[in-house]
C-alpha cells in the first residue's frame, strides 16, 4: 500500500529480514526442530537461548543451508532458497556474515588473508584493493593495521573473535550470524565484544542473530531474546518479558544463574 511505503522507516523495522515457519529438522529418527517458527526483524538484535544440544547451532546452520531440512520453510530476504536459482542462492549468500561456534580461523593465513576469504570468494577485486578494504574491515571491529600481517596463534582469543567478526562484515552484510561469540572470554573481553555489536548494528543498521548463553549481551545488547525448547520456541520477547515467564527452564536460567 502507498501510505504504508510513505513510512519506510517504521515500516522497515517491523519488516522480516528472515521468516522461518514449520521448520522440522532431524538426524536419523531423532527430531532436533519439531515445528519451529521465528521472524529475524531487520535492525534487531536477536538473542537465542536454549539448553545445550536444544539445537541452536542447527537451527543457525539450517537457516545458513548448511544442514538440510525435513519439511517447512525459510524465507531469506523474501526468497526462498529452496526454490531459487544457483545465481539467486549466491546472491542472498553473500548478504549474510557468519561467525561460526567452532569459528576458528585458518591457521595458514595470515589475519588479513582470513578476512578476505569471503571476498575471493564473492568479489572480484584486485589484491591491493582487497588488502585496503580488510584493512578497513580490521578498523571496524577495533584492531590495528600491523594485526593484519600476524598469524592466528599470534593472537589473543578476544582478537581471534574480532577478526572473524571483521571476515564475517567483510562483504558489507545486511546480517551477521553469530554463534556464542564470546564463550571461552573473560568477562570483560565479552563486554567488549558486546559494545563493539552494539556500535556496529547502530552504525551499519545491522540485523544480528546471536546464538549466546551470556546474561550481559542477553541483558545489555539484544533487543529481543527467543529462547529454543523441544524443537520450538518457548518463548520469544523482550528481556522485561521473558523475566516475567512462568516457565520453570526460562525461570531457573534468568533467575538461578549469576544475575
Ligand atoms: P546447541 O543448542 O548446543 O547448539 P546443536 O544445535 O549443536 O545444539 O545440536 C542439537 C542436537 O543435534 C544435539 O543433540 C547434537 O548432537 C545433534 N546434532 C547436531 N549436528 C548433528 C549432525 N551433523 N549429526 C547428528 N546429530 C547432530
Ligand atoms: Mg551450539
Amino acid at each position: 500500500m502507498a501510505a504504508e511505503r510513505d513510512e519506510p522507516g517504521r515500516n522497515a523495522e517491523r519488516e522480516p529480514l528472515i521468516s522461518v515457519r514449520d521448520l522440522v529438522v532431524g538426524f536419523g529418527d531423532r527430531l532436533v526442530l519439531n515445528g519451529l517458527n521465528l521472524d529475524i526483524m531487520r535492525g534487531e538484535i536477536l538473542g537465542f537461548i536454549g539448553p545445550s544440544g536444544s539445537g541452536k547451532s542447527v537451527l543457525t546452520r539450517t537457516v545458513l543451508g548448511l544442514t538440510p531440512k525435513q519439511s517447512g520453510s525459510i524465507t531469506t530476504f523474501g526468497v526462498d532458497l529452496d526454490e531459487a536459482s544457483r545465481a539467486d542462492r549466491r546472491a542472498v549468500e553473500r548478504r549474510w556474515g557468519v561467525l561460526f561456534q567452532q569459528g576458528a580461523l585458518f591457521s595458514s593465513l595470515s589475519v588479513l588473508q582470513n578476512v578476505q576469504v569471503p571476498m575471493r570468494e564473492y568479489l572480484k577485486l584486485s589484491d591491493g584493493l582487497m588488502d585496503e578494504l580488510a584493512m578497513l574491515k580490521l578498523e571496524m571491529v577495533g584492531l590495528k593495521p600491523d594485526v593484519g600481517e600476524k598469524s592466528p596463534s599470534e593472537l589473543s582469543g578476544g582478537m581471534i573473535k574480532r577478526v572473524a567478526l571483521a571476515r564475517a562484515l567483510a562483504l558489507d552484510p545486511d546480517i551477521v550470524f553469530l554463534d556464542e561469540p564470546t564463550s571461552g572470554l573473560d568477562p570483560i573481553g565479552a563486554q567488549d565484544f558486546d559494545e563493539l555489536i552494539s556500535t556496529l548494528q547502530k552504525t551499519l543498521g545491522l540485523t544480528v542473530f546471536m546464538v549466546t548463553h551470556d546474561l550481559g549481551s542477553l541483558y545489555s545488547v539484544c533487543d529481543r531474546i527467543a529462547a529454543l525448547g523441544d524443537g520450538k520456541i518457548l518463548k520469544a520477547g523482550t528481556i522485561d518479558e521473558m523475566l516475567e515467564s512462568d516457565d520453570p527452564w526460562l525461570k531457573s536460567y534468568f533467575h538461578g544463574k549469576r544475575a
